[in-house]
Parts: structure tokens; C-alpha cells; sequence
């Protein structure tokens, strides 16, 4: 290996204007197998050299040629595996990552190569014991003494078995007994056919070495070779180097124990981040708590296999007599309204019935109790068995009364003969009925509830027929055999222009308005969710800061810009998987107080979390948070390496 360097001139960019020279024209070349030392005085740019070699900084003029190949012009990918495969850093300040073990600190290299688990820590284990460190390897670099630490960062140097280890000044740091260890162990390096180039300031340190090149300002002053000592060189097996990409699950390993570093911050972010998600689901699952409840509430005593049918009047708020309120809705159904029904697929039956609203003129008596009632309905197969308390549904000559009408009755009244006058259009009828049965439960009831009285229907129109009253059905039920048909015969029911039942109406209204206060109040709450997503952004913003200098370290050792980023992407999906995960914790905890609270108050759960809101809430989490973690993760991924290492 033949490492050339041409006529390199570094300026550094002050201002626009202003520059500064630092390097003004070097001239070199090396070959494998020397130890190279550097010496001049501090400023005298060793360490731009340093930079300019190992590929830290690519912005020079001139050029440097590693076996005939220009390494200046390269693509940006070109120079990270030329940083990553043919040059080793060992720094002054050893450069370790602080938070990570000395085995994970040396094979971070490896992992940014994507070398498989295994094998990374053989080939760290090697490594360690050729530096003397076997006894070390799980220890943080606090725990190291200095000439430990700089074991450790030679051992990094090494692990990827490259061609090149530049060293600024390592023996820097440490005390001179320290110094000879870590010469030894840099000389013993060179002698196995590495081209080591060593950055010093002491003339003795220099004697270790087989070349001393002296640099002032810029300028290669003297370069002084001596006499050659043979050389070995063992070349060593160069490791399968994988895809050369840092793994995304490597990476959320490496996001994960950078974030055990700062559990705390991490959790409280985490925390602070959950509360929007937990609102987000509470207030879906509320609206479909709610919404669930009424179509239960609506179902629970209709019969499952009858079809209710109203036909809209196009001039429905214009009551045709004074009196008649909610009735006049609905269109009476001519013959040929009736004849078009039956003949729907799986229509078994067709029954017609009557109901009238009446504020006046309604009254039942018994004795000399008398009340007032509203409704005068029939009776059809959609009055179930559940719908009955008492009794059965009338015949001929009878009627069933509602549960409140009854209480204001006689308390023991079925069987019981009453009085009904009722109102139809302007008719009066007065008739005696036995009571059948009783409708509906008080409790269950509200107190709106119109007291109603129920006949049947041929018996109602016979009646009328004999006072020269025409009674046309207002609503139809149609019934089938198999409730599986019911949404088929619904569906035609509309296509024809009829409508639901008056309470299919409502629920469809409601059910409706339902939905868009659901969706207020989950954008509300979503607003939460942006003070999530700035909290992120913060906290990655000065995770960025404080690892400065880790990032120029893995620069260094060879890691892409997406290799950085995708750290810290990493990190922020983790942040938004568990605050998303807590959240939802939260949100079914919530679930359950809340159930427990309204079914013992109203036997009803508010509050009900469907699968689809699980999934929603972790995927928007995990969502925001990587988007809150995309601009940090950027920034950090641009740094300049020499300026971050130089950072203290
Ligand atoms: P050495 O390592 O020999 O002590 P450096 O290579 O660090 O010296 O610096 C060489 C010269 O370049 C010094 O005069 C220093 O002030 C200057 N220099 C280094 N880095 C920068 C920079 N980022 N911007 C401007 N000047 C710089
Ligand atoms: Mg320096």
C-alpha cells in the first residue's frame, strides 16, 4: 500500500472574505509498514493533516492518492468506506462513547458494517486481548484509566483491520510511563505491516519512530528517515465486510441503549407525549360507546324479523287538523303502496297499521278514574313478547294499555273493562274495551313517555267503518321468516321512497351528529398530539447537542450520514412505539374506570376501544414522532465531523 499526498493547500473559510491557510502545499508519501511521526509546534496544522488523510475533511485542494487512486475526488459513499475499511483514528482525547461497554465502544465500527453479532464480538475479543484489555471488555470507559481508554480507541482503530492509523497526539493525555505502554503497542502495530501516522509533540516519543517529519506552519520543514528496521508483514485476514449499511433493527438497538442512558428524560417524554394519544382514543371510543348504546337501546325490544315502513308527506309541517302533531308526518299508504311492499323478495307478510297522536280528547276510564292518553296505535308483529309486561296482545273487543296509563288506572286492571273516548279527525268514538295486557315497564320508561293504547287493527277500522270513518294505514311492517333478509328488505325499502321507522330516523340523525362531535373532539384532543410532537422535537434537538462529539466519533470510524440519521430516527420511532403503547395502557385503564362508574349508573359501557383505535393510536404516534424526529436526526446526520470532534 502506497498512501501519496500531492500538493495539499487547506484554507479555512473565515468569513466570506477572510481565510485562513493552514496547510500550504504538502508534499508526501508513505508506504505500509512505517511508524511516521509528526512533530511541530502547536497551530502548525498536524491535526489538518491529519484530518485531510484520514477523509474527515474532504475540502482541500490537492490531492491525496491511496495506491494510485485519488481519494480527494470520491463520492461522499466512496469516502465513508474509505474511512470505514482503510483508516483507523486514535485520538488525544480518547473519543469514546461514554455510554456504551468497551466491547460495544469497539465494535460499534462493526455494526455500522453490518457484520452479524457473532462475529463482531469474536473478532472485538481478539482484538482486546492483543491490547491487553480481555478483563475490561464490559466495563464503561469511566471505570478505565487513561491508558486503558487509549487501548480501547487502538482496539476501535483496529477492527476493521485498516491500512492507515492516523494518531493525534495519543499520548497526549497520559503520564509518561502510560506513554511508553501505548508507544510500544502503536510500534508493535507498524510492525505487522500498518502505515501508522503518529501526531506528537515530544522528540522522545519521536525516537520510536522509523520517520520524523517536522511541520511548521503549514509547511513540511524537515523529513528525516531512518535507518529501516526489516519489517514482517503478516497480513491479516480481512473480515467479510457485509452490506456495509447499519441494520435498522442495529440501529434501535444502538437508539435503545443510548436511551437507557437518559431513562428518565426518555420516559417523561414519553409520558408527556401518551397524553394526546390517550385522549385521541378515549374520545373514538366514547363516540362509539355512545353510538353502540343507541342502536342497542333501539334494538333491544323491536323483533328482529319485522321491517317498519313510514311514507314521508312532502308537506310534512302542515298538520291537517289541529291536535295532530307527529302523525301528520307520515303519508298514508294507498293499495298500490301496499301491493308494491309484499311484493319485495322474502316479504312473508304484510301487516297495516294505525297510529294517531292526539293531545286532546283522548281518555281512558275505569270508575270513576279517568285519564288523559296520547297515542292510539294497533298492534303488529313488531310488539314482541318483551314488549308485554302482563297480559297478551288484544283481540277483537280489547285493548292493551301502556304501563303508565295503567298505574294511573287501577293497579290490578287486566281483565278490567275501561272507557276509551278517542278522536279521529273530527269523529268522536266512545267504546268499551277489556284490558288485555299491559305495554312497557314504568321503570324503564322516561317520563315523556305518552301514555298509548293499543286495538287491533281490523278492530279499529271496523269500528270506524260503522261511523263512516276511512282509516288508512300510516305505517306497515313487513315481516320474514329470516331476520338475515331484514337489511336486504331495508335497503329495497328505501330504493322505493319509503322511510324507516320514525326511530330508525332519529338514530340515523343522531348517529350522524354523533360522528362529527366525536371527530371535534378528537381533533381536539389531537392538538395535544402537536405539543407531543414540538416535546420531540426538543428533546432530540438537544440529544443532537449532547452527542455532538459521538457523532463526529462515528463519522470517524466510518458511519454515512444515513447511518447517523437513521440512529436517531431510530430513537424517536422508539419514543413514539412507547408513548403510543403507553398511551393506550392509559386509554384501557381509563376504559375500564369509566365502564365500571357508568354500568353501575346507568348499566351502560361509555366507553368502548375498537381494535381499528388501537392500531390508529400507536401507528399515529409512532407517525408524529418520527416526523417530530426527521429534522434533528438531519441535523445530526450533517455535522461536520472535525468541527464536532473539535467540540468540548
Ligand atoms: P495543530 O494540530 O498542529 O495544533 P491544527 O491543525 O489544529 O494545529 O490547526 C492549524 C491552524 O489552523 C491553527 O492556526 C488553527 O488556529 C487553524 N484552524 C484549525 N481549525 C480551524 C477552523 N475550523 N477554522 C479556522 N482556523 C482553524
Ligand atoms: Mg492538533
Amino acid at each position: 500500500m502506497i498512501l501519496d499526498i500531492k500538493n495539499v493547500i487547506k484554507d479555512y473559510k473565515l468569513s466570506r472574505n477572510n481565510k485562513f491557510r493552514a496547510l500550504k502545499g504538502i508534499n508526501l508519501n508513505f508506504e505500509s509498514g512505517q511508524l511516521v511521526s509528526i512533530i511541530g509546534e502547536s497551530g502548525s496544522g498536524k491535526s489538518t493533516l491529519m484530518n485531510v488523510i484520514g477523509g474527515l475533511d474532504n475540502d482541500y485542494q490537492g490531492d491525496i492518492l491511496i495506491d494510485n487512486k485519488s481519494v480527494h475526488t470520491q463520492s461522499e459513499k466512496e469516502l465513508d468506506r474509505y474511512r470505514k475499511n482503510k483508516i483507523g483514528f486514535v485520538f488525544q482525547s480518547f473519543n469514546l462513547i461514554p455510554h456504551l461497554k468497551v466491547l460495544d465502544n469497539i465494535t460499534v465500527a462493526l455494526t455500522l458494517s453490518n457484520v452479524k453479532k457473532a462475529e463482531r464480538i469474536k473478532r472485538a475479543k481478539k482484538i482486546l486481548k492483543d491490547v491487553g484489555l480481555e478483563n475490561h471488555m464490559y466495563k464503561k470507559p469511566n471505570q478505565l484509566s487513561g491508558g486503558e481508554k487509549q487501548r480501547v480507541a487502538i482496539a476501535r482503530a483496529l477492527i476493521n483491520n485498516p491500512d492507515i492509523i492516523l494518531a493525534d497526539e495519543p499520548t497526549g493525555s497520559l503520564d509518561s510511563e502510560t506513554s511508553e505502554q501505548i508507544l510500544g503497542l502503536i510500534k508493535i502495530i507498524a510492525n505487522k505491516g500498518k502505515l501508522v501516522i503518529m501526531v506528537t509533540h515530544s522528540e522522545k516519543v519521536a525516537e520510536y519512530s522509523d520517520r520524523v517529519i517536522t511541520i511548521a506552519d503549514g509547511l513540511i520543514i524537515k523529513d528525516e528517515k531512518k535507518a529501516e528496521d526489516k519489517k514482517m508483514i503478516i497480513g491479516e485476514e480481512k473480515i467479510n465486510i457485509g452490506k456495509q449499511n447499519l441494520s435498522f433493527k442495529d440501529a434501535v438497538g444502538m437508539a435503545l441503549k443510548n436511551m437507557k442512558e437518559k431513562l428518565g428524560r426518555n420516559l417523561l417524554v414519553s409520558i408527556g407525549a401518551s397524553i394526546g394519544i390517550t385522549s385521541v382514543i378515549i374520545m373514538l371510543s366514547i363516540g362509539n360507546g355512545v353510538g353502540k348504546y343507541m342502536n342497542n337501546t333501539m334494538n333491544e325490544y323491536v323483533n328482529p324479523n319485522v321491517v317498519e315502513v313510514q311514507q314521508l308527506s312532502e308537506e310534512s309541517d302542515q298538520p291537517d287538523s289541529p291536535g295532530e302533531l307527529m302523525t301528520t308526518e307520515s303519508k298514508p299508504f294507498e293499495q298500490a303502496n301496499i301491493d308494491e311492499l309484499a311484493k319485495i323478495e322474502n316479504v312473508d307478510k304484510v301487516e297495516l297499521a294505525y297510529s294517531k297522536l292526539n293531545f286532546r280528547g283522548n281518555i281512558a276510564k275505569i270508575g270513576d278514574k279517568e285519564s288523559s292518553f296520547q297515542i292510539l296505535n294497533t298492534v303488529s308483529s313488531n310488539i314482541t313478547k318483551e314488549n308485554i309486561t302482563s297480559g297478551v296482545k288484544p283481540e277483537s273487543g280489547e285493548v292493551m294499555i301502556s304501563a303508565n296509563l295503567a298505574s294511573e288506572l287501577d293497579d290490578n286492571i287486566i281483565g278490567k273493562t275501561i272507557d276509551v273516548e278517542f278522536l279521529i279527525g273530527e269523529t268522536k268514538f266512545i267504546e268499551s274495551f277489556k284490558v288485555s295486557g299491559i305495554f312497557g315497564d314504568i321503570a324503564q320508561s322516561g317520563m315523556n313517555d305518552f301514555s298509548t293504547v293499543f286495538i287491533n287493527y281490523e278492530n279499529l277500522k271496523s269500528l270506524a267503518e260503522d261511523q263512516d270513518v276511512v282509516i288508512k294505514p300510516n305505517t306497515v311492517y313487513l315481516v320474514t321468516d329470516d331476520q338475515d333478509n331484514v337489511n336486504n328488505i331495508k335497503e329495497k325499502v328505501l330504493a322505493l321512497g319509503y322511510t324507516g321507522s320514525m326511530e330508525e330516523r332519529l338514530l340515523g340523525m343522531f348517529t350522524e351528529m354523533l360522528d362529527v362531535v366525536t371527530y371535534i373532539l378528537a381533533a381536539i384532543a389531537a392538538i395535544s398530539l402537536v405539543v407531543s410532537a414540538i416535546m420531540i422535537l426538543v428533546v432530540m434537538y438537544i440529544s443532537v447537542v449532547e452527542r455532538t462529539r459521538e457523532i463526529g466519533v462515528l463519522k470517524a470510524i466510518g458511519a454515512r450520514r444515513k447511518d447517523i440519521k437513521r440512529i436517531f430516527v431510530a430513537e424517536s420511532f422508539l419514543i413514539g412505539l412507547s408513548s403510543g403503547l403507553f398511551g393506550l395502557l392509559v386509554a384501557v385503564l381509563l376504559m375500564f374506570m369509566i365502564n365500571v362508574i357508568t354500568s353501575n349508573l346507568f348499566s351502560v359501557d361509555l366507553v368502548i376501544i375498537s381494535r381499528n383505535y388501537v392500531l390508529f393510536g400507536i401507528l399515529v404516534s409512532v407517525g408524529i414522532s418520527i416526523l417530530a424526529g426527521l429534522a434533528p436526526a438531519s441535523k445530526a446526520a450533517k455535522l461536520d465531523p472535525v468541527e464536532s470532534l473539535r467540540r468540548e
